[in-house]
């Protein structure tokens, strides 16, 4: 039950780069290596983004709207989404990763 949102440890091998934190209705992405720390996130939805607990991210204290609202500030394209009505958000020029 806990395989996958529990990714907030450093990367270990290979292909964790990007985290996901699943919610009704949408999944959000965070790509560590693009993070600068500009605290749009934490400022936006302070009780979703937290650094002082893990996992960081809780997806269940927001509603999908306040969480696509708030990662749209996200000025390095760390944090994205894919809700299923279809709203996405992928850093520009990585395409379209909703394949598969
Ligand atoms: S807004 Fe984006 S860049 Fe800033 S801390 Fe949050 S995830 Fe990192």
């Amino acid at each position: 039950m806990n395989e996958m949102n529990q990714g907030d440890q450093p990367p270990q091998s290979e292909s964790i780069a990007i985290r996901q934190y699943r919610a009704p209705g949408i999944v959000v992405t965070w790509e560590p290596a693009r993070c600068r720390h500009a605290a749009e996130c934490i400022r936006g939805l302070p009780q979703v983004f937290n650094r002082d607990v893990r996992p960081w991210i809780d997806t269940s204290r927001a509603s999908v709207d306040e969480l696509v609202e708030v990662i749209d500030r996200c000025p390095s394209y760390a944090l994205g989404y894919h809700a299923d009505d279809g709203r996405m958000r992928t850093p520009p020029g990585e395409g379209d990763t909703s394949a598969t």
